[in-house]
C-alpha cells in the first residue's frame, strides 16, 4: 500500500498555493489557464489576472 507520505501536497507552481485536483497541478483554473496561456508565447498576450473567460476563481472551483 502507497503511503501518502511518498506524495506530499504540492504546490501551484505559478503562486504556490496548494492545487487542486481539479486544475492540477495547479491551484486554481486562473493559475492554469495562465500557464497554458504562457505557452502560446508572444503571439498570444493576455493582459495579467484576466483570466481568459473572464471569471476570477480563487479558491476551488469545479466548472461544470
Ligand atoms: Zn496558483
Amino acid at each position: 500500500m502507497p503511503s501518502k507520505s511518498s506524495v506530499k501536497a504540492r504546490a501551484c507552481p505559478l503562486c504556490g498555493k496548494p492545487r487542486a485536483d481539479a486544475f492540477k497541478p495547479f491551484c486554481s483554473r486562473g493559475c492554469r489557464d495562465r500557464d497554458l496561456l504562457s505557452w502560446f508565447g508572444e503571439g498570444y498576450r493576455v493582459p495579467a489576472d484576466q483570466p481568459a473567460d473572464g471569471t476570477a476563481d480563487q479558491d476551488n472551483f469545479t466548472d461544470e
